[in-house]
């Protein structure tokens, strides 16, 4: 039966079912996790339908933030990142929670050996996922976290979040045409995190200017994108050491999967289902 589901709009592209259910499956627990087409507009019905009939829910583009207004309560770091991307369900009561900045911080630890704590960063984007995760990290006790952005409104507003927080992490914004001063963030910088959505697409154009990247500078790339991107296809071409999103993916998955069963799930089941097709059963 099934008792906890990724929803999203779209969201027939998740990879969270077969993922998930890797994990599930390697505890004997069977396959309980699938896939349903929520939009915005039915994010309220859904949540009383969770309420009585699931265990455990991820949410994905572009439910995060209104979920978190929608839950009955929530953990600490949903509260400070203002986005919810898992529910925990339990006696009727709806819990928010938000993976995505354990996620990426366990990521960089697989891929590069990166701690967060101490180390300066540089944001390409100001979404959903560079909110939830750039508050995580400087939670975190990250120095520094630069961010470039198309709005800049929006990077301002997660600034002032981060700066209302008081965790002593130095935030600002770059103006991606300003080249010397991109130029000379990039050599302070010890890892990118490219959290747009360009790249998703063939043609997008890049993040930022890579011919500003160069092969000698001592930093490390994360897109948040499980693509093989023009970012990271100059990283490589440079020697700079990279990392697409798949990790990012599992680390969160993982963290909502304790968080629902309370047990450690089997990383290298979970990276299995992930190379499996996407979609899982509709539910
Ligand atoms: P979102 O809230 O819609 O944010 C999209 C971001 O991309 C914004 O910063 C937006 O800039 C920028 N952007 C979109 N189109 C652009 C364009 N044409 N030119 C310049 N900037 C553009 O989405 P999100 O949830 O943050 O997701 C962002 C990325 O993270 C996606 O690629 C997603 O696949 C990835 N992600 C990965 C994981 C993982 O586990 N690996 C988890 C979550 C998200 P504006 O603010 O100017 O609109």
């Amino acid at each position: 039966m099934i008792k906890y589901l990724v929803i999203g709009d779209p969201v027939a592209h998740s990879r969270s079912p077969k993922m998930q259910n890797a994990a599930f499956e390697s505890c004997g627990m069977g396959s309980p996790y699938g896939i349903r087409h929520v939009k915005p507009e039915e994010l309220p019905e859904f949540f009383e339908y969770a309420r009585t009939h699931l265990a455990g829910v991820n949410l994905t583009v572009p439910h995060k933030l209104r979920a978190a207004e929608l839950a009955d309560t929530l953990t600490l770091r949903a509260k400070q990142c203002k986005s919810v991307n898992t529910l925990i369900i339990k006696e009727g009561l709806i819990t928010g929670d938000s993976t995505d900045g354990v996620g990426l911080e366990r990521a960089l630890m697989h891929n590069f050996g990166l701690p967060v704590k101490g180390k300066s960063f540089l944001f390409a984007g100001a979404g959903g996922a560079a909110r939830a995760t750039a508050i995580h990290f400087a939670c975190a006790g990250a120095k520094r976290i630069m961010f470039l952005n198309r709005t800049a409104s929006k990077a301002f507003e997660i600034i002032e979040d981060i700066d209302n927080l008081q965790t002593g992490c130095f935030c600002g914004f770059i103006d991606s045409k300003e080249r010397e001063f991109l130029a000379a963030e990039l050599k302070n910088t010890d890892c990118i995190i490219q959290a747009t959505s360009l790249g998703l697409k063939e043609d997008d154009p890049a993040p930022f200017d890579l011919s500003l990247l160069e092969a000698d500078m001592q930093l490390v790339i994360f897109d948040t994108i499980y693509k093989n991107t023009k970012l990271l296809q100059k990283a490589a071409e440079l020697g700079i050491p990279c990392a697409g999103g798949k990790e990012m993916l599992i680390q969160q998955g993982a963290e909502s999967f304790r968080l629902w069963t309370g047990m450690e799930p089997d990383l290298d089941a979970m990276r299995a289902g992930f190379e499996l097709p996407p979609g899982g059963v509709e539910a």
